[in-house]
């Protein structure tokens, strides 16, 4: 029931265009539990498109090729398609039509090369473009069914998405249907995480990781005809997972790690207010991401340079110069001094090094402090060290920050 991807065109085997239609094609069919088994990418040739449907036919049920309709001589797929059936091509005038109609609306005339567009193998069966000119076709050859569709992402997709998916959703089996969970981890690499899951191997649900840097996504598959038993089999793999890695794993639900912050600090009845220096004011940016933030975010300064640390929030000089921006002692001023300044219950800071210069043997790149002050419990800090570029630096930081505010409301009993 697999389904094989042959992506064409002279631009795309070489590198200059990133094959995207292959991508998202690919995302969509996995993440319904249909299986994409082959990928090809070929140059605009017609002995290589031949070869390619020929070996196509015969490994897969659905063969789904993009690109090559246009009018242009290296647009090949109509005439290799007809040469695999061994049938000859022909005008279909309603489709010139379309394309008649559509080049007007633009205020165009038709020129002879429009004519090779409405040209399709016989008996296949067209799939309309309603965004483009270049008509997709279809036909069945034995026990596969080929779909072709122009290159142009937008049109790919819509055509895709109207057409080709509803359509070998119908064709595969009736009544199956396939159930997901998706775990999302923090806090671990995907080593530890396979560390930490040992033997974890639930019976009849399929296991698989995805990176989402810096989180770890484990999405938790089954598929079968009784959604009630498939869904309590997710259900107790997700428990037994999350079992084994308590405290980090953030959400079963797909939400961000800052939607289920926020929903431990409203429940704890918490606010918060932050202090940031090498994240430039990300933290604040990805917890007001969340609507509603306002009940419990009150607010944040980006305090960059020693001046602004000293006069905005008070951080004594004596402290910045004795142990410098990025310390221990300067980010536990910060989170207590911004809490304070916003009246919140929690003051968090970030201060650190994110690069490429900057570093020194004692604080290298991606030295990141981070300071947290609640008002009952005290401040604390901890210390990290992140590697990557300046973005992967400041974006590690700011989850890192609100993970650890995470963390706190996690073990807080009001
Ligand atoms: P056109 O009528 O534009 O010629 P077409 O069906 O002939 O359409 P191509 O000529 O193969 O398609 O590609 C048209 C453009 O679409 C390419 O220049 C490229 O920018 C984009 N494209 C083609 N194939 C892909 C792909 N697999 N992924 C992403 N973009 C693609
Ligand atoms: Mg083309």
């Amino acid at each position: 029931m697999c389904v094989e991807l042959i992506a064409t065109g002279n631009e795309i085997m070489s590198g200059l265009t990133l094959d995207t239609n292959f991508n998202w094609t690919a995302a969509k069919l996995s993440s319904s539990g249909i299986e994409v088994r082959y990928h090809c990418t070929l140059n605009d040739n017609l002995e290589d498109l031949l070869a390619s449907f020929e070996t196509a036919s015969k490994r897969s049920r659905f063969v789904i090729v993009s690109g090559g309709l246009g009018p242009t001589e290296d647009d090949l797929s109509a005439l290799a398609a007809s040469k695999f059936l061994g049938t000859p091509l022909v005008f279909d005038p309603v489709a010139y039509n379309d394309i008649v109609q559509k080049l007007a609306e633009r205020g165009r005339e038709p020129n002879s090369y429009h004519k090779k567009q409405a040209m399709f193998p016989e008996k296949a069966t067209v799939i309309e473009n309603s965004v483009g000119t270049s008509a997709g076709f279809s036909f069945l050859l034995g026990n596969s069914k080929f779909y072709f569709l122009p290159g142009v992402p937008r049109e790919f997709r819509s055509m895709f998405s109207e057409y080709v998916f509803p359509d070998i959703v119908n064709t595969l089996e009736k009544g199956k249907s396939l159930c997901v969970k998706v775990l999302r981890i923090f806090g671990l690499g995907e080593s530890e995480v396979a560390e930490k899951l040992g033997d974890f191997s639930p019976e009849g649900v399929n296991v698989g990781y995805r990176i989402r840097l810096p989180e770890i996504h484990l999405r938790l598959t089954a598929s079968g005809y009784d959604s009630e038993v498939l869904q309590s089999l997710l259900q107790n793999a997700c428990t037994e997972a999350s079992k084994r890695l308590t405290g980090f794993v953030f959400s079963q639900e797909e939400e961000t790690l800052e939607e289920a912050t926020a929903s431990l600090l409203l429940q704890k009845d918490l606010t918060l207010s932050v202090a940031e220096s090498c994240t430039g004011g990300l933290c604040a940016s990805r917890f007001t991401d969340v609507a509603g933030s306002s009940a419990y975010f009150l607010g944040g300064t980006v305090v960059y340079s020693n001046d602004s640390k000293e006069k905005l929030l008070g951080v004594s000089a004596e402290t910045l110069e004795r142990f410098g921006a990025v310390s221990e002692e300067v980010v536990a001023e910060m989170s207590y001094r911004v809490k304070t300044l916003f009246g919140s219950d929690i003051g968090l800071s970030i201060s650190g090094i994110a690069g490429p210069g900057g570093g020194t043997l004692e604080k290298p790149v991606g030295t990141v402090w981070f300071g947290f002050s609640h008002v009952l419990s005290g401040t604390s800090c901890e210390k990290r060290n992140f590697t990557g570029t300046r973005d992967e630096i400041k974006n590690f930081a700011a989850a890192t920050a609100i993970d650890i505010v995470r963390k706190f409301c996690l073990d807080y009993v009001a």
